[in-house]
């Protein structure tokens, strides 16, 4: 029987420090401010901008949300960009996807400011993290990281499997993993025998999108399982990407949905605007 980790207790651990770090950088004058911009009316994306929110207030971080309807153009949304980025309140700016169709999500992400990019979109800290550089990470991926690293499970060496090759999860979690001196490899829709591959790792991080697709056959045992995935069953109830009930019976350890990486998302939002405040702070 596989080890669950808690990502739920490891977010609140980590909320804890922020908000101490919070306090004292107030003490010295300093409150990091997040700005999230929504144009439209998705519900779900309402849903997360609402959590960042509150997740943001809970520990001390000043939020502002400038909401937007969907008709809003993509020179009004670039102009509030700008005017974020020249913010001296402001340390990280969060424009939530997806937007829009007739606003170009790559002309918005590109008018942020890297040193504003608390979502670690922009081109400019993806590269750097390409070439290892210290940047703002991804948030999904970079929370894995910190999940692992409080776990004690050390990458060094192993065998990472990633399933899923999109900007935001499969590549950067690929990356990190290297980063932390892991052997890589990465798995997609057009990869051949699945299984053969993955049944290699010690750890299988799963961003697939498609519930319950990694099973006890896909995993050698004692494996670390990782499940990135937010779906909805048949019944409509949450689930990952991962069998859980069939996959903890192989694993050593594994991450449940929900519980699991959702709650290291917005905790590393509120990591990286810290971390762009104490850089501001320090220039
Ligand atoms: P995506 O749709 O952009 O990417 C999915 C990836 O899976 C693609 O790269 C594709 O090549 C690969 N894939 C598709 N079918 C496959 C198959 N049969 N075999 C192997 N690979 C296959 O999705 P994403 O944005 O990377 O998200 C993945 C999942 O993670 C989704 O369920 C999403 O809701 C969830 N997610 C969770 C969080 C979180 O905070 N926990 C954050 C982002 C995304």
């Amino acid at each position: 029987m596989a080890a669950i980790i808690d990502g739920k207790a490891i977010a609140k651990d980590i909320r804890t420090e922020l908000k101490e770090e919070i306090d004292a950088m107030k003490a010295a004058g300093t409150t990091p401010g997040l700005a999230v911009v929504i144009v439209g009316d998705d519900p779900a994306s309402h849903t997360y901008v609402n959590s960042k929110e509150k997740s943001s207030k809970e520990i001390g971080i000043y939020s502002e949300v400038h909401r937007f309807p969907a008709d809003f153009t993509e020179e009004a949304l670039l102009e509030k960009v700008d005017e974020l980025n020249r913010d001296k309140n402001i340390h990280g700016i969060l424009v939530q996807l997806p937007l829009p169709k007739h606003i170009s999500e790559d002309k918005v992400i590109d008018a942020i400011s890297p040193e504003k990019d608390v979502d670690g979109f922009h081109p400019v800290n993806v590269g750097k993290m390409v070439i290892g550089k210290d940047s703002f990470y991804s948030c999904t991926p970079y929370g894995i990281m910190k999940m692992l690293e409080k776990e004690h499970i050390s990458l060094e060496g192993k065998h990472v499997v990633v399933i899923g090759r999109s900007n935001i999860v499969g590549k950067p979690a690929a990356l990190l993993s290297l980063m932390n001196n892991a052997t890589v490899t990465i798995c997609h829709s057009r990869t051949k025998d699945l299984a053969a591959i993955t049944r290699q790792a010690d750890v299988v991080i799963a961003a697939v999108g498609i519930p319950n697709y990694v099973t006890a056959d896909h995993l050698k045992p004692g494996a670390v399982v990782i499940d990135v995935g937010i779906n909805r069953n048949e019944e409509g109830k949450l689930c990952g990407d991962v069998d859980f009930n069939s996959a903890k019976e192989v694993a050593g350890a594994i991450t449940p949905v929900p519980g699991g990486v959702g709650p290291m998302t917005i905790t590393m939002l509120l990591y990286n605007t810290v971390k762009s405040a104490k850089a501001f702070a320090a220039k």
